[in-house]
C-alpha cells in the first residue's frame, strides 16, 4: 500500500487529476470529477461510497443550482464565499463537517463532527443563519438545540446520508408494533423495573428516528458515548433495539461482554425483522439492518497489507466498521478520538486510518511528522457530504447577503419536543459527548 501524496489534501483535486490521467491512483467513479448538480435531479444518492444503496422515495432533492454558480471557477467561488461572509459577519456563522472536502472546509467557523458542530452553533447566539456543510440529520440536530430564531440551512437539500435513510420512521413504528407482539406491553416494568426493551437511536438518524425514541423512554448516542448509553439503557431495560448502524451497536455491545448470538439482526422487510419469537424473547440488543456505505469498505485484508508494508503501523478505525475489522485494528473511536490519537503521539508514527477519505487527508497535511494513509487504497468519499460543493455553499450566502433563506430545515414542533428529551437523556448519561 502506498502513502498518499500530502501537498494537496483536496480529494477533488486527486479526483481531477485521477481523470486527466496525471495520477495513478484509484478511483470508485471518475463521475465524482463532476459538479454534484449533474446527479440533483436523478435518483439515487449520486457517484461515492453510497452509490450502491439504495434511496428511499420522498428523499429530499434539491432544485436546479443557477448557472452563475455551476459555471463558476474554484477561485470564482473561494473569492464569492469570503466576500459573501464578510458582509454577513457575525450574522452568520458556517460549520463544516470532518468529511466535507477542503474547498468547504476552509470556509467553516467550526469544523468538527456532528455533535460538536451542533453544540458549537449555540456558542454564536448572535448569528441569525447557521449554514451547515454536512448531511441533513445533523442541520435537524442542529435546528433542535438552536434558538427558533435562527434559521439552519443545508447548502444542498439531497445532501442526506444512506445510513441515517435505513431506518425510516414508518419501518421503525411497524418493529416497535411487532415487539408488543411478542414482549406484551412495552411500557410495563417487570418485577425489577425494567421494561421489556428500550429504544436507542445513533446521532445518525432523522429527527423523526430522535423523536420515535424519545417518545419511548429511550436514548440518542453518539460513536463515543455508545457505551454509557447502552449501560444507562440495560439499566432500564431487558433489551435494546438499536438503530440505525447494525456495526457501532454489534461493536459496543460486544465490548460490553454480549453474545453475539443475542444480537439478532432486525431486516425491516421479514417479518420479526427475519428472527423468531424465540430468538427475540433471547435477544438482549436487536441490531437495525442498517450500515454506513463508507465504512463498509473497509477489510481485513487492507489492515494485513498495511501491516505487511508497513511495520509498526497503528491502526485505528471507526467503529462503524464491520466487527471483524475493529477486532483486527489495534483501535477504534469516533473521528474525535481519531483525530486526538493523532495530535497526542509525540514521536513521529505511521497511522492507517479507517474512516471517510477527506479527514485522512487532511489529517496527513496537518502532521507531516507522522505518515498517515487511509486504509482503503481507492478514493472514495462519502456521496451525501459530497453534495455540498463551494458552488451551493456560495449559493447559499449571496442569498442570505441579498435578504433571502434557502435551504431552511425546520424540525416540527411535534418531533422536535420529544427528540430533544432523547438528546438531553444522552447528555445526562456523558456530557462530554462526541459523535461521527
Ligand atoms: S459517512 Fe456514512 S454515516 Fe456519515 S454521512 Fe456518510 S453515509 Fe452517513
Amino acid at each position: 500500500m502506498s502513502s498518499l501524496p500530502l501537498l494537496d489534501p483536496s480529494v477533488d483535486h486527486a479526483l481531477q487529476l485521477i481523470v486527466t490521467g496525471a495520477s495513478t491512483e484509484e478511483t470508485c467513479t471518475t463521475d465524482l470529477a463532476a459538479g454534484p448538480w449533474d446527479f440533483d435531479t436523478r435518483p439515487g444518492y449520486g457517484p461515492g461510497s453510497s452509490m450502491g444503496d439504495v434511496i428511499p422515495t420522498g428523499a429530499p432533492r434539491q432544485g436546479e443550482l443557477p448557472a452563475a454558480y455551476r459555471d463558476a471557477s474554484e477561485e470564482d467561488l473561494e473569492a464569492r464565499i469570503r466576500t459573501a461572509k464578510q458582509a454577513l459577519g457575525d450574522r452568520v456563522v458556517v460549520l463544516g463537517h470532518f468529511y466535507q472536502r477542503e474547498e468547504v472546509v476552509r470556509h467553516a467557523d467550526y469544523v468538527g463532527d456532528s455533535f460538536q458542530l451542533a453544540q458549537a452553533a449555540l456558542d454564536r447566539p448572535e448569528a441569525e443563519a447557521i449554514v451547515f456543510c454536512g448531511v441533513h440529520f445533523m442541520a435537524e440536530t442542529a435546528d433542535l438545540l438552536s434558538r427558533p430564531d435562527q434559521a439552519v440551512i443545508l447548502p444542498n437539500l439531497a445532501a442526506g446520508c444512506s445510513m441515517a435513510d435505513m431506518a425510516d420512521i414508518d419501518q421503525v413504528e411497524d418493529c416497535w408494533e411487532q415487539l408488543a407482539d411478542v414482549y406484551g406491553p412495552l411500557d410495563v416494568p417487570d418485577a425489577e423495573g425494567r421494561v421489556p426493551v428500550v429504544p436507542v437511536t445513533y446521532m445518525n438518524s432523522s429527527a423523526a428516528i430522535k423523536g420515535f425514541v424519545g417518545r419511548h423512554g429511550g436514548i440518542v448516542c453518539t460513536s463515543s458515548n455508545a457505551r454509557t448509553v447502552l449501560e444507562w439503557a440495560f439499566t432500564r431495560g431487558r433489551r435494546v433495539l438499536f438503530f440505525p448502524d447494525q456495526h457501532l451497536g454489534r461493536n459496543t455491545a460486544k465490548a460490553m461482554g454480549v453474545p453475539l448470538e443475542r444480537m439478532p439482526l432486525w431486516n425491516p422487510r421479514k417479518a420479526l425483522g427475519g428472527s423468531t419469537a424465540e430468538q427475540l424473547e433471547d435477544a438482549r440488543v436487536l441490531l437495525w439492518h442498517g450500515f454506513c456505505s463508507v465504512h463498509r469498505r473497509f477489510t481485513t485484508a487492507q489492515i494485513d497489507q498495511a501491516r505487511a508494508e508497513h511495520p509498526g503501523v497503528r491502526v485505528i478505525v471507526h467503529p462503524e466498521c464491520p466487527m471483524e475489522v475493529v477486532d483486527a485494528a489495534d483501535e477504534a473511536g469516533s473521528t474525535a478520538y481519531i483525530r486526538r490519537a493523532i495530535e497526542e503521539a509525540t514521536e513521529p508514527t505511521t497511522f492507517a486510518i479507517g474512516t471517510e477519505i477527506n479527514l485522512v487527508r487532511r489529517l496527513a497535511a496537518q502532521h507531516p511528522q507522522h505518515e498517515i494513509f487511509c486504509l482503503d487504497p481507492v478514493v472514495c468519499p462519502c456521496s451525501t457530504m459530497y453534495r455540498i460543493h463551494p458552488g451551493y455553499l456560495a449559493w447559499a450566502l449571496e442569498e442570505l447577503v441579498a435578504g433571502r433563506t434557502v435551504n431552511r430545515i425546520s424540525v416540527a414542533a411535534d418531533v422536535a419536543e420529544p427528540a430533544r428529551v432523547a438528546l438531553e437523556r444522552m447528555l445526562a448519561a456523558k456530557p462530554e459527548a462526541a459523535s461521527a
